[in-house]
């Protein structure tokens, strides 16, 4: 750009030939004109010649201060001499031809289109017009309108239809239809008008759809040139519903198909895929209506388009073909309804108060007989009369739309400095704080010597936390490598060691016990037993309802059922293991529990095999056991019997039971294979064309409790009724495939997403498709490489009890099952979304659980919380678990205070304890991000731990936590929701005691430590982000929310302390997963009542954040490419602890020993922060912001806004690329 900038100056300079030209010309203009009429035509002439013959030439006349474009328009407008006239529209078509649309541009700037327009007018007044200088006229025109992206004249349309010259061009093309020459420029120009709906429905009263149809025909070789652009006119046309119903009217959509199965058939050596497009574009746009989508059913289009499409499949050039009938058959194919009787919860919670308003308001006051499944939204876009005024200025719109949401009132930024309640009503929570009166004269201090655990409380060692101490000297070794100290079967043994001994031996034995059997291989076997009789127990007690048979199991022990003997026979069990499968084999079939010959199965010579090349050459993590240190399957039973279900829940989930250590491999984000989504798409609408192959049973409904399965071998068998389950239905569709239906959240009739469930009853080497139909986001990690989890009873029983990720054929689409408006906030015409995945078992027989990211329980943090506090020194951890008060479903809700004994009982020592900051933490509002409640972990475990880096933390520090906000939700399976059917996220403004009763403390515990002025130095709340990869934050700034939306005037006198940003570049500079480009500090108008802006701008705490942690992996630092998983996220919540421990030494000014580095932070904060250009995300919704990612496979098939609506108003010939790039699958990088 520059360099033809400084060349063209320079010739300029050099007083040009073209100069000298342009010069003569303009003083001819501004003499008397028909005196000159032959000196013009002939300057105009030598212009033209240069103008053909040297880019230097045209350079020159459309450089920067050039006035040569205005000279030959003003020339233009003045002339009336028709061979200059002509040699000018040569010499315009020169020069915009080339040099991209900015030589276009410049002509438009000029004025170039008026006077374009009004030659046009004048010439088409001449009966007939001259032909040279129509085509001329209409190929410039041709070149100026708006194109693509690269807008020229964006107000072309409307300057047409103003001069009155739609029908110069249409009547042109009318008279002249065997004129190829002619009309094809003119065809241009249409195609250019017609993408402003206004002159499409203008042009429609004037027969150009019909027009059109006289130009396009079946499969000829001639004049595909003009056979395209007809097309591409049509398919612009036929986007206005008015044009679509004509066509419609007059049987086109017919026509189309046959046209497109005679290009189909004649086209073998596919020469003319662009114009096979264009007719599928044609139909696209035309089914954009009812009846078109009617006429394209009636027609046999579904079946047309699935036939030549399977067709193309194998030529990848045809991928656009492929791609766009697949866009059309997902949109024409019918509408289904859920198979449910109301998308209400299958479950109900009486309120104790129903609010007045709002989305519960609402479902409570809907009458009983109303439809929620589906109601008539898809049925009334044809009565919607089409809008006739001009929509010049979306793009103005969408930026104000952009900067809608961020919060401009700079009052309403300000802290508001008030209590909501007033002091003396706050004086509850004083009980919370015990810590701030205690004067510990009746504890012996004396000695700081940490002291072992094991002698405090005979449990356990220390935790250690993986990764997580500042340079922990495993760190190194430790890693999803798996780098090993201890094989296998060590490994394997301490597990069997471990668990029975949680059972069955007396629990101060167990630490010594599990010491001495470590090495021994005897004991090993015995230990095998031990684990069956656990693994017994733990099966038969997974029924809760039968506790006489619990006891019994309880209290004998080893007991084995008489009929377990007839399973003992098996003969293929011949594994040292025998007597493991034997005694559980035979329990196992019990009449609750189905899981017939596990343990023999289980230990296959496969298995053996598999197991032993892990064993002997693979290494395993050193501290996989410590992991399972908060896992104890007693307690765990023990507390599930305490946690209250709206369903009532009576069963354990084996993973819950049996705790979930990370697995010692790499899991990394799954690469996607070319062309899932459209297989996966295509076996949906197979379901159409191919009706009897169709099962079509149910397998599975809380609707029904009648359902039943028939016995026969081949069907998975279906559960999810344990804590934090939520299947509703399960429909199997063909053999080995099954549609899930998801629960809604209680109280709800929508928020699905999350899932939690078991399968039975499969066989190996058989890939089983899982739908889940009821998603309901636009978009999902699992398009970018996320899959589900899984957990394998078999494979736990094999000291392999872990989650891990699975399933291939991942996908995330827009599915055929209308959502009813009712569901989706009044918006009609929306579809559900699918995520389908494929797995194949690896055992026979097993019991698998699929999750959508690592469960984690409400009944798993009480044992996790219980765990802690028996394990902790209680010399050294001030350690405290009150209730902050009782959920709506009666559970209750955990507050947890941590911080370190005070040195001594001395006044000093006390003081310091007492004027510790306060770091408040919470996390697992929304039940569905089950990764928040895996930090949460890492936090607690890191904050108990016995680390000299944990002791300086805790000293430093009194930590307040809400573990988990949601507790109901949670143990439900919500997705998003409590109880009262809202997301508590969005009620910190207005908390209802009686409807949010922990979000009404929670506040009312800071609004309290406000009033007695131990304001928190660190909020924040913990969540799992849907759409993004990384872990990363949100908090809140004045000047940032001001600089994005420019209002940076009014944000000048605002002084802000720059802290806010100190803990996340801390974050970005020690924590592996978090990403500082991924943080934003904007304060949005959505997220006005969320946790991290209320306890911001109405507690005053400046550092308050929501820690977002992605559910599917990393694409920068260390864990790159991979997948996340619990060991990654304890680890975050470890860092985060030291993350503190450093915004410590920063904020005291005690501290003078600092590396300068971090010293220098804040200053470094203050450049980066100037940069506001740089591209800092800021969200509209919490978990999905608008914020794509380079490939978005949403796959809209609502067309309004399809990216193909870019092409019809370019150029002829997209490149193939560019078409490939359009379509939804678009895996890019495996295109030639
Ligand atoms: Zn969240």
């Amino acid at each position: 750009m520059n360099k033809v900038k400084t060349t063209s100056e320079k010739s300029l300079a050099n007083n040009s030939r073209i100069v000298a030209l342009l010069t003569q010309l303009e003083k001819i203009n501004s003499e008397s004109l028909l005196v000159e009429a032959d000196t013009a035509r002939y300057v105009t002439s030598k212009i033209l010649h240069l103008a053909q013959s040297q880019e230097k030439t045209r350079k020159e006349m459309t450089a920067k201060g050039s006035t040569g474009v205005e000279v030959i328009l003003s020339t233009l407008e003045n002339t009336r001499d028709l061979q200059t006239t002509l040699n000018i529209l040569s010499i315009l078509i020169e020069l915009v031809s080339v040099g991209g649309g900015r030589r276009a541009c410049i002509l438009v700037s000029k004025g170039g289109t008026q006077t374009l327009l009004q030659l046009l007018l004048g010439a088409s007044k001449d009966s007939p017009p001259n032909e040279e200088l129509m085509v001329q006229l209409h190929s410039l025109l041709a070149k100026i309108g708006p194109k693509g992206n690269h807008s020229r004249d964006k107000k072309f349309g409307v300057k047409a239809r103003i001069n009155g010259a739609l029908n110069i061009s249409l009547n042109l093309v009318k008279q002249n239809l065997q004129n190829h020459r002619l009309i094809l420029p003119c065809l241009q120009v249409l195609r250019v008008y017609s993408t402003n709906s206004v002159n499409a429905v203008s042009l429609g009263k004037n027969g150009v759809v019909e027009l059109m149809f006289k130009i396009i025909g079946p499969f000829s070789k001639k004049n595909t040139g003009l056979m395209k652009v007809a097309l591409d006119t049509l398919a612009a046309l036929l986007k206005s519903k008015t044009n679509a119903r004509r066509a419609v009217d007059r049987g086109y959509v017919q026509v189309l198909l046959t046209i497109y199965v005679d290009w189909h058939r004649h086209d073998s050596r596919h020469r003319h895929m662009l114009i096979r497009k264009g007719i599928l574009q044609c139909i696209k746009s035309v089914t954009n209506i009812k009846l078109g989508r009617k006429a394209f059913i009636d027609a046999n289009g579904m079946k047309i388009l699935y036939n030549t499409s399977q067709d193309c499949l194998a030529v990848r050039t045809l991928d656009p073909l492929v791609n766009t009938s697949s866009l059309i058959m997902r949109k024409c194919f019918p509408k289904n309804r859920l198979p449910l009787p109301t998308i209400k919860s299958a479950f109900h919670f009486q309120l104790p108060v129903i609010p007045t308003s709002g989305p519960v308001a609402q479902l409570y006051s809907l009458p009983p007989e109303v439809d929620d499944v589906v109601d008539e939204s898809d049925d009334n876009d044809d009565i919607e009369t089409e809008t006739e005024t001009e929509n010049e200025n979306e793009d103005d719109k969408d930026q104000h739309f952009k900067n809608d949401d961020i919060e401009t009132d700079i009052d309403k930024l300000k802290p508001k400095q008030e209590l909501g309640r007033p002091i003396e009503e706050l004086k509850i929570y004083e009980q919370f704080f015990p810590e701030l009166a205690e004067n510990f004269q009746e504890y012996d201090l004396v000695s700081k010597e940490p002291k072992p655990f094991a002698s405090a409380t005979n449990l356990g060692g220390p935790i250690v936390v993986p990764t997580a101490g500042e340079e922990h000297p495993a760190e190194a070794n430790q890693s999803v490598k798996g780098i090993a100290v201890k094989d296998l079967s060590s490994l394997q043994m301490e597990e069997y060691n471990k668990r029975p001994c949680f059972l069955d031996l007396p629990k101060k034995d167990h630490n010594k016990d599990s010491l001495q059997l470590q090495n021994d291989q005897k004991k090993l076997l015995s230990s095998c037993q031990c684990l069956s009789q656990e693994i017994v127990k733990g099966l038969d007690r997974i029924t809760l309802q039968n506790t006489s048979k619990n006891e019994q199991y309880y209290s004998t022990g080893c007991l084995i059922k008489k009929e377990s003997k007839t399973s003992l026979t098996t003969p293929t069990c011949n594994k040292p293991c025998q007597h493991v499968s034997s005694c559980g084999s035979g329990l196992f079939e019990g009449p609750s529990v189905q899981l017939g010959k596990l343990c023999c199965t289980g230990v296959d010579p496969e298995e053996e095999e598999d197991s032993s090349s892990h064993s002997s050459g693979e290494q395993v993590l050193l501290e996989v056991p410590d992991m399972l240190a908060l896992h104890d399957p007693d307690l765990y039973i023990e507390i599930v019997k305490n946690t209250k279900s709206v369903p009532e829940y009576s069963e354990v989930a084996y993973p819950d039971y049996f705790g979930h250590i990370p697995p010692p491999f790499k899991e990394p984000i799954l690469e996607r294979p070319y062309g899932v989504q459209r297989t996966k798409i295509a076996q949906d609408i197979e379901r159409l064309i191919h009706q009897n192959d169709i099962i079509d049973r149910v397998v599975y409904d809380l609707d029904n409790s009648s359902c039943s399965v028939p016995e026969e071998g081949d069907i998975l068998k279906f559960n999810s009724k344990f804590e934090s389950g939520n299947l509703r239905k399960v429909i199997q569709i063909r053999k080995n495939e099954y549609d899930l239906i998801l629960n809604s959240d209680i109280n709800s009739n929508h928020y699905h997403q999350w899932f939690y469930f078991e399968v039975s009853g499969m066989k190996t080497g058989i890939g089983y498709r899982f739908n889940i139909i009821n998603c309901e986001k636009s978009n999902s990690q699992f398009n970018y490489g996320m899959q589900p989890l899984m957990y394998s009873v078999q494979e736990a029983l094999n000291a392999r009890p872990w989650w891990s990720r699975v399933g291939t054929d991942i996908c995330y689409y827009k599915n055929h099952f209308s959502r009813s408006s009712i569901a989706a906030g009044g918006q009609k015409g929306k579809s559900y979304y699918t995520i389908t995945f494929t797995v194949s078992f690896p055992h026979k027989d097993d019991v698998c659980y699929f999750a959508y990211h690592y469960p984690y329980t409400y009944s798993t943090l009480k044992m996790h919380l219980q765990k802690l506090e028996s394990m902790h020194n209680p010399q050294q951890i001030y350690f405290r678990e009150d209730v902050l008060c009782e959920t709506l479903a009666g559970n209750s809700c955990p507050l947890v205070t941590i911080t370190a004994m005070p040195e001594s009982n001395y006044y000093e020592h006390v003081c310091q304890f007492r004027n510790r900051p306060y770091v408040f933490l919470s996390a697992r509002v929304h039940p569905g991000e089950t990764n928040a409640s895996w930090v949460m972990k890492g936090t607690l475990e890191y904050l108990m731990s016995s680390s000299p880096a944990a002791q300086s933390l805790r000293e430093s520090y009194i930590f307040k936590i809400v573990p988990m906000l949601n507790p109901d939700g949670v143990i439900n399976g919500n997705h998003r929701c409590s109880l009262s059917g809202e997301d508590l996220n969005r009620q910190w403004q207005n908390p209802n005691p009686d409807l949010h009763p922990t979000i009404y403390h929670a506040k009312g515990l800071l609004q309290y430590m406000a009033t007695i002025k131990h304001l928190p130095l660190v909020y924040c709340d913990y969540h799992g982000h849907s759409r993004k990869k990384n872990v990363f934050m949100y908090g809140c700034s004045i000047k940032e929310t001001m600089w994005h939306t420019n209002v940076s005037a009014a944000s000048c006198d605002v002084i802000e302390d720059l802290g806010y940003r100190a803990l996340p570049k801390i974050l970005s500079q020690t924590a592996p997963a978090f990403c500082m480009s991924s943080c934003s500090f904007v304060v949005e108008k959505s997220k006005e009542s969320t946790a991290r802006v209320v306890v911001w701008r109405e507690i005053g705490v400046q550092r308050s954040y929501t820690m977002e942690s992605t559910l599917c992996g990393c694409d920068q630092g260390k864990y790159k490419g991979l997948q996340i998983g619990t060991r990654e996220l304890e680890e975050m919540g470890a860092k985060f602890c030291v993350g503190l421990l450093r915004l410590k030494r920063l904020t005291s000014p005690l501290e003078h020993n600092l590396p300068s580095s971090l010293l220098d932070i804040e200053n470094e904060l203050i450049e980066s922060s100037c940069k506001v250009t740089s591209p800092t995300t800021y969200v509209l919704d919490e978990d999905e912001p608008r914020f794509l990612e380079e490939v978005d496979y949403s796959a809209e098939s609502n067309d309004e806004q399809d990216v193909e609506s870019v092409d019809n108003a370019g150029d002829y010939e997209p490149s193939i690329q560019e078409d490939a790039l359009s379509d939804s699958e678009a895996t890019r990088t495996h295109l030639p």
